[in-house]
C-alpha cells in the first residue's frame, strides 16, 4: 500500500456547488459562495471580519500592508516556519528578526521575544505549528505593552481553540490557508481575519485594487475611485464554492483526522516515555483541529533511518521546515546557523508524518504496523 504525505479529501458536496458557481454567471470574488463562506466562518468562530483571498500567502501579504509595514521596520517571527510568513513582510522592505521556538510546541518561544524588541520593531508574527496554537495571550501581553501589532499565521490552525477561544480571534490580524495540504481545501485559497474594526474599510480597499468599490456596492457612492494602495486579494467564487462544501463538513473532517492523531499517539507514546522521541504535547488549554503530526528524533541519523525504512514500505515521511535564518536567503540578513541553536537542532531531527483525512478510512493499521516495526529495529523495543 502506498501512503503519500498528503492526499486531498472530497466530501462529495463539492461538485454541485462548483457547477452552481460556474453557471451562476458571477465567478469573481465576493459573490454568493464567498459570502456564504464568510458567514459560516463568522458563525462558527466569531471572527470580527473575514476577507477571502487567493492563498494563505496572499492573506499574510495583505495583512502586512494593512499593518503598515514599511522599509526598515523590524518584524519578530519564528525561524521555524514556512517561507511565506517571512516573505510577507520582507516583500515590503521589513527586516526579519528571528526568534527561537519552544521545543515542547515548535511554536515561538514567548520568553525570548522581549529581548528582540527595538525602537524599530513594528509587528510580531507567531505561527500555530501543526495546528497547535501559540501562546497568543502571552504574545498579546508583550505586544500591548510595547504598542506592537500581532498578525498570527493560523495557516494550519483553522478550528483550533486555545483556552476556549478560536484561533484567529485574539490578535489584531490572523491568516488562514485553504491550500490543498491544509484541513479544508479550495485548491488554493486563504483568509485574512481583521479584528480591529477601524481597519476594516481600508482592508476592503486593499483587497479591491486600492479602490473604494466597496462603498459603491454598499450604495454609499455611485462611482469608485483609486483611494489607496492595494492589489487583487480576491478568491474566485468558484473556489469558494469548493471551500464551502469542505467547511460544511468540518465535524466529519475533524473527527476522521482525530483518528490519525490517536494512531500516532499510540505509536509514539512508548518512545516519548523513554525520552528518545519528542511528540506534540497539547495541554488542557488546547483544543486541536487535527492538522498534522510531528516527531522529533533523538539524532539526525535515527531520523534518516526512520524515513528511509518507512520509504521501503512506500510510506512517505518528510522532514519538517528547514529553519529560515540559516536558509540561503536568511543568511543574507546576516544570520549564522548558530544564532538560533535550538531551532537548528530541532530542524535537523524533526519529521512530519503522513497525515490526511482519508487515512482514517484506509491505511491506519498499515502505517502503525510498519512504523512500529521500523522503530523497534532502531530502538530495540
Ligand atoms: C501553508 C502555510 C502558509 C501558506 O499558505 P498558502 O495557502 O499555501 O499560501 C503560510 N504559513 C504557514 C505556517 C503555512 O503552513
Amino acid at each position: 500500500m502506498k501512503i503519500p504525505f498528503n492526499k486531498v479529501y472530497q466530501t462529495g458536496a463539492e461538485d454541485a456547488y462548483v457547477l452552481e458557481a460556474i453557471h451562476s454567471g458571477l465567478q469573481c470574488g465576493n459573490h454568493q459562495f464567498c459570502e456564504r463562506v464568510i458567514d459560516l466562518m463568522k458563525k462558527s468562530y466569531g471572527f470580527q471580519q473575514v476577507y477571502l483571498v487567493p492563498s494563505g500567502t496572499a492573506a499574510l501579504e495583505m495583512g502586512a500592508v494593512l499593518a503598515g509595514i514599511e522599509p526598515g521596520d523590524e518584524v519578530i517571527l519564528p525561524s521555524y516556519t514556512f517561507s511565506s510568513t517571512v516573505n510577507s513582510v520582507v516583500l515590503f522592505g521589513a527586516i526579519p528578526v528571528f526568534c527561537e521556538v519552544d521545543p515542547k510546541t515548535l511554536n515561538i518561544d514567548v520568553s525570548k521575544i522581549e529581548a528582540l524588541i527595538t525602537p524599530k520593531t513594528k509587528m510580531i508574527v507567531p505561527i500555530d505549528y501543526a495546528g497547535l496554537s501559540c501562546d497568543i495571550d502571552a504574545v498579546m501581553e508583550i505586544a500591548n505593552r510595547h504598542n506592537l501589532i500581532v498578525m498570527q499565521d493560523c495557516a494550519q490552525s483553522y478550528g483550533t481553540r486555545y483556552k476556549g477561544r478560536p484561533a484567529g480571534t485574539v490578535p489584531h490580524l490572523a491568516t488562514f490557508s485553504f491550500h490543498e495540504t491544509k484541513n479544508f481545501s479550495a485548491g488554493e485559497g486563504g483568509a485574512l481575519i481583521c479584528n480591529v474594526p477601524e481597519w476594516e474599510l481600508r482592508a476592503h480597499f486593499l483587497q479591491e485594487k486600492g479602490t473604494d468599490r466597496r462603498l459603491v456596492l454598499n450604495g454609499m457612492k455611485n462611482k469608485y475611485s483609486w483611494v489607496d494602495k492595494g492589489s487583487s486579494y480576491l478568491l474566485s467564487d468558484v473556489l469558494a464554492a469548493m471551500l464551502l462544501a469542505q467547511l460544511e463538513h468540518e465535524a466529519e473532517i475533524r473527527s476522521k483526522r482525530g483518528q490519525v492523531t490517536a494512531m500516532y499517539d499510540r505509536l509514539f507514546e512508548p518512545y516519548f516515555e523513554k525520552g528518545v522521541i519528542d511528540i506534540m504535547r497539547p495541554t488542557k488549554d488546547d483544543e486541536l483541529n487535527n492538522h498534522a503530526y510531528w516527531a522529533v528524533f533523538d539524532t539526525t541519523e535515527n531520523r534518516q533511518r526512520f524515513m528511509d525504512e518507512c520509504r521501503k514500505f512506500e510510506i512517505y515521511v518528510y522532514i519538517g521546515y528547514m529553519p529560515l535564518h540559516s536558509a540561503p536567503y536568511g543568511l543574507k540578513f546576516g544570520y549564522k546557523p548558530e544564532d538560533l541553536p535550538i531551532t537548528e537542532s530541532i530542524g535537523s531531527r524533526v519529521t512530519r508524518l503522513p497525515y490526511y483525512t482519508s487515512l482514517a478510512d484506509e491505511g491506519l493499521e498499515y502505517v502503525y504496523d510498519h512504523m512500529k516495526e521500523v522503530l523497534k529495529e532502531i530502538y530495540g523495543f
